[in-house]
């Protein structure tokens, strides 16, 4: 029985052949921005609605820049990907032959180590290849199993309907500011509930903000009602503006 780290880097090694051929076969590198989405497990890789690929995909794990850690998706509750059950696999193989890194769902480590745990799971899970994308402190790790080509489909059309297009930064999620937020002056930022980056949303939740000017009319008229919200002016923007506004402004 070879030890884990043997073990790991074999699987490593293959990884690192496949994805070189799976990246130049679908140009990947060339497409600008990505989106995916949890509940039909499709990953957009695009430039323009002209210029785009869609992947079916199985979530692997997170790595958090900030606690060094990664995580099965397994043990992740915020994943809803009916396929991250897959990499159990992973998890009955380790107890096997007692590899803990992969029978624990929350592991410290290096950086590095994300993909040695990728490569391991692509033995179990048959796929193309393996994308990671990040948005600040995390990164996401997914097998790509096959690419998704009925672009008119329903899956895909809800996809595009829950993105919007600002003009800048491509295909994002929609998310709500008062009109008085900009880059220029910073004017605070109250939000519905506390938001990071990249973060998951309840279906019924949006990202929305507003300025302390807004936050004052909106005590004073006892919450959301026809004159706060005229005196917001509420307009649609994509997240990757929110964040954005709320770094410059959040003071
Ligand atoms: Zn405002
Ligand atoms: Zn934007």
């Amino acid at each position: 029985m070879k030890n884990y780290d043997e073990f790991s880097n074999i699987e490593f090694e293959k990884l690192c052949e496949s994805q070189n051929v799976f990246k130049s076969e679908y140009d990947l590198d060339s497409y600008s921005y990505w989106f995916y989405d949890q509940e039909s497990e499709l990953l957009r890789l695009y430039n323009s609605d002209e210029d785009e690929v869609f992947f079916k995909y199985v979530p692997v794990g997170t790595y958090s820049l900030k606690s060094n850690t990664w995580m099965w998706s397994w043990e992740n509750e915020h994943s809803i990907e009916k396929s991250k059950n897959e990499t159990l696999q992973v998890k009955s193989f380790g107890e096997i032959h007692n590899y803990q890194k992969l029978t624990k769902g929350l592991i410290e480590c290096d950086k590095d180590e994300c993909w040695e745990f990728v490569a391991i799971a692509k033995k179990f899970i048959k796929s193309l290849g393996a994308y990671c994308t990040d948005s600040k402190d995390l990164l996401t790790y997914k097998l790509l199993t096959h690419e998704y080509s009925e672009t008119d489909s329903t899956a895909v059309k809800k996809m595009k309907q829950r993105t919007v297009d600002c003009g800048n930064h491509g295909f994002k999620r929609p998310a709500f500011v008062c009109q008085h937020l900009n880059l220029k002056k910073a004017n605070g930022f109250e939000e519905s509930f506390t938001t990071y980056r990249g973060m998951e949303l309840d279906e019924e939740d949006d990202f929305a903000a507003w300025c302390n000017e807004c936050e004052k009319v909106r005590v004073e008229k006892d919450g959301w009602n026809e004159e706060s919200e005229k005196f917001a002016k509420i307009k649609l923007v994509c997240e990757e503006c929110y964040f954005e506004l709320k770094e410059f402004n959040k003071k």
